[in-house]
């Protein structure tokens, strides 16, 4: 197993360094540790290093490792495809979601956080240019489920996400990020009180952070290689 501390330990350095290359605060962006397909002992490692936010895109692995560390205080993302037949497990177990891009899902999210605990996080996941999947909402119509959605009392919009199709070249990274920067400016002007731009992963994350991400998600840089 790769030395998670360490990584931890170097990216933190890494993002705080970036930051501050682009006239940021230091502390500006935060990380989330993308631990899907990653045993509960690479998790608890992180944990030790004090990490507490965690991401993982399928439901039932997800589930699994909330009950083997059910003594932690992990803070869950969700952030693979959410279909609405999983909304309710969702919605009782998960702290945030990333990948936010219907309002029929939105609105079954919002019924079914239970009542006791405070509203789900959201980001709403934007389709922009280079997008590597079809998952997100065309831009076009992001006015409208942002507004639907910050309507709902289950759940508290945050910001917006997105996964650009990778590309190595720094420029043709940071453009797509621009793009969706741009976008989030002109809803905060609309009246949204947003905070999070949830951009970049391993591969992307410092063209990520020269364009105003605010929350990066990684998995291999923190973990190594995913198994199998
Ligand atoms: C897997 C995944 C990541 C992390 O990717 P790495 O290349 O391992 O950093 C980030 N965001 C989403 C939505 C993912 O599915």
């Amino acid at each position: 197993m790769k030395n998670i501390a360490q990584s931890l330990t170097d990216l933190r350095h890494e993002i705080a360094a970036c930051a501050r290359e682009h006239g940021r605060d230091a502390t500006a962006v935060s990380l989330l540790a993308v631990s899907k397909k990653q045993p509960v002992a690479a998790i608890r490692a992180a944990l030790d290093a004090g990490q507490t936010d965690f991401g993982e895109n399928y439901l039932q692995e997800a589930l699994d490792k909330m009950t083997a560390l059910a003594d932690s205080h992990a803070c869950w993302h969700f952030i693979g495809p959410l279909q609405s037949n999983k909304t309710r497990a969702v919605a009782e177990h998960f702290d945030w979601v990333h990948t936010l891009d219907r309002d029929k899902v939105a609105r079954r999210l919002s019924e079914q956080r239970p009542a006791d605990r405070p509203p789900l996080n959201v980001c709403i996941q934007v389709n922009i240019s280079a997008e590597a999947s079809k998952s997100g909402v065309d831009p076009a119509r992001l006015p409208e489920l942002a507004a639907t959605i910050s309507s709902l009392p289950g759940l508290r919009l945050r910001g917006l996400m997105a996964l650009p199709a990778p590309t190595v070249d720094f420029e043709a990274q940071r453009r797509p990020f621009r793009q969706l920067r741009e976008t989030f400016e002109q809803l905060r002007a609309g009246g949204l009180e947003l905070d999070t731009l949830s951009l970049g992963t391993s591969a992307d994350f410092a063209a990520a952070i020269a364009e105003g991400s605010t929350l990066v998600r990684l998995g291999t840089a923190v973990f190594g290689a995913r198994p199998g």
